[in-house]
């Protein structure tokens, strides 16, 4: 925030993954019920196009094979697989009614997305830009500028020594 890092009271905080997204949801691995990681999670995304090929008669088994990843369901989603794109729709809708919330709270104007799900590229921000439209207060919801990183997997290493040299410098 304003050109600072945050650090919360304990070393965990900031887990937007474990914000209550529906009560009703599944039990996640931390012990709550209806994270949005339970909803928009890379396993959650799998089990439910998994439950999906499960309850129709088949008409999508052929783009997803006996066994899938998700890249997979990001590469179909591209070629616009119905199904591939249903659920990551739904999915990008929980991400982006959570990160509404955030914006309003916060008033930030850039999200910056990193982790698995900005696989789903354009139908994750584009979801994620309709929820701010539609839940923010204005002026927030004139449309916040939504980034997905390039960062490689070594970011929350590389962010977590950015904490500490900023510390160095401002202590
Ligand atoms: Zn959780």
């Amino acid at each position: 925030m304003n050109g600072s890092f945050i650090k919360g009271t304990t070393d965990i905080f900031g887990e937007m993954g474990h914000t209550v997204y529906r009560e009703d949801g599944d039990i996640c691995k931390c012990g709550n019920r209806g994270c949005l990681e339970t909803f928009a999670g890379r396993s959650a995304i799998i089990n439910k196009v998994k439950e999906n090929l499960a309850d129709n008669l088949g008409f999508f088994r052929k783009s997803f094979g006996s066994s899938f990843t998700f890249e997979d369901i990001c590469s179909n989603a591209a070629e616009e697989n119905k199904l591939a794109l249903l659920v990551l729709r739904d999915a990008a809708k929980a991400i982006g009614d959570t990160i509404a919330n955030v914006v309003n709270v916060l008033g930030i104007t850039r999200v910056v997305l990193y982790g698995e799900t900005v696989k789903a590229g354009t139908v994750l921000t584009d979801e994620i830009q309709n929820s701010i439209r539609k839940h923010c207060i204005y002026p927030l919801n004139q449309g916040s500028e939504i980034i997905l990183s390039g960062l490689d997997v070594f970011a929350s290493a590389s962010g977590a020594a950015f904490f500490a040299i900023d510390k160095f410098f401002n202590t």
